[in-house]
């Protein structure tokens, strides 16, 4: 999904998908990493909705 690695996430649901993608970065401790989870942690809920709304656009044209 466009991360610091070549992690691939399979789900049925874009929801489902993004949470395994914020669980790995959240659960990483590699600096590769550490830029995404760095924007991970300080992000509002407002800006986590902004980006789930535009992750379902991306799912969507699958
Ligand atoms: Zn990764």
């Amino acid at each position: 999904m466009g991360g610091p690695c070549d992690e691939v996430f399979e789900g049925k649901t874009a929801e489902e998908v993004a949470n395994m993608g914020g669980q790995h970065i959240m659960s990483s401790t590699d600096a590769a990493h550490k830029p995404m989870r760095e924007q991970m942690a300080k992000s509002s809920k407002e800006e986590k909705d902004k980006w789930m709304v535009w992750f379902k656009g991306e799912w969507d044209k699958k």
